[in-house]
């Protein structure tokens, strides 16, 4: 069953320097119990998309168009205390940097039980006992309860939020970058963390993350943002396998060198997009090997390819993969 809805989302920032169009027409969903990862390098709207569905944008952003269903409930239509309740107990929110989410003048443990008690009828000491197990689900000393977020480590304190989001099971996790930040051995172990308590809590995921190798890891489906638009989405081993958009070969290192000189593939080449006008054409375009005309002019609507369960806004799909194809070939 469709948990998360996302259907034709658009969001636009007001600045000082004027409108930037951070979010378009985007689209996806996310089944029970599926792990959806959204990718794409910096800038492509990723944390703009997450902040929309959990109503956390801020006032100068405007979500223009679009609808955000969860489990059939419209959550543009919440207010702000059922956003709340909804929050806490269905939704649970992990962001990039652990220090956000935490009280410095409160001690981990009471802010576990807070947001324990605040949320269901149980006692103190019942709400204790909890706080415990959840750190011992995400591998910290339950003894350390009693600690302020000051006196963890960088990687413990994502646990710690990490055990604070799941105190309600939640089902559905929206974890942005979780792990950037930290070296490699906790973030391994932080994202075993994740993955263990979600398959406990039967949950979905939101992975926010540009790092593929994650997303292989831990993901079933993925959409690859690009300047504020879904350039591909499906099945995270196809995708990864077979890109089919050029930029998300692009992403992968995986872009078959045009000059011929011998590199094979090649990280994308450019910057990425401005974003304070709608672009005529396809917003990759500019960096694109494989641009034609018709690039410039009109954009690629997402769709479905023939095979595999994929969807890809591309005009020149089966130009590109064949040129990737082959440029694999050769490198092997
Ligand atoms: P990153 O990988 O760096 O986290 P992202 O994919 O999460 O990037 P967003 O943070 O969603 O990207 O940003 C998308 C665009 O919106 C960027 O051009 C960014 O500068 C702009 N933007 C993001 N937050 C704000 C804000 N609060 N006010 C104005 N513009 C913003
Ligand atoms: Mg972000």
């Amino acid at each position: 069953m469709t948990l998360l809805d996302v259907d034709d989302l658009s969001v636009r920032y007001d600045t000082r320097d004027g409108a930037l169009h951070s979010v378009n027409d985007v689209s996806f969903t996310i089944d029970d119990g599926v792990n959806y990862a959204l990718s794409g390098e910096s800038a492509s709207g990723k944390s703009t998309t997450a902040k929309a569905i959990l109503g956390l944008l801020p006032d100068h952003a405007e979500i223009e168009a679009g609808t955000i269903e969860f489990e059939g409930r419209d959550l543009r239509a919440l207010t702000p205390s059922e956003r709340q309740d909804l929050l806490w107990e269905e939704i649970a929110f992990i962001p990039q940097t652990a220090i956000d989410a935490l009280d410095p003048v409160m001690t981990v443990g009471a802010q576990i039980r807070q947001a324990i008690q605040t949320h269901r009828e149980v006692s103190e000491r019942k709400a204790r006992r909890r706080a415990r197990e959840l750190f011992e689900t995400v591998g910290l000393d339950p003894d350390r309860v009693g600690d302020y977020p000051h006196q963890f480590s960088d990687g413990m304190r994502q646990r710690v939020v990490i055990a604070m989001a799941l105190a309600l099971d939640p089902k559905l996790v929206i974890a942005d970058e979780p792990t950037t930040g930290l070296d490699v051995i906790v973030q391994d172990k932080i994202i075993d963390n994740i993955l263990q308590i979600q398959e406990e809590t039967d949950s979905s995921l939101l992975l926010i993350t540009h790092d593929l190798s994650v997303i292989a890891e831990t993901c079933d489906e993925m959409s690859v943002m690009y300047g504020g638009t879904v350039m591909e989405q499906g099945r995270v081993e196809n995708l990864l396998l077979n890109p089919s958009n050029p930029y998300t070969m692009g992403l992968k290192n995986a872009f078959p060198a045009l000059d011929d000189d011998g590199d094979g593939l090649v990280s994308v080449p450019g910057k990425p997009p401005q974003l304070d006008e709608k672009l005529a054409g396809c917003v990759f375009e500019p960096r694109c090997p494989f641009a034609s005309d018709e690039c410039a002019t009109t954009t690629p609507d997402l769709e479905e390819l023939p095979y595999r369960n994929q969807r890809v806004a591309c005009h020149n799909t089966d130009r590109a993969n064949r040129m990737r194809e082959e440029a694999e070939t050769a490198s092997t």
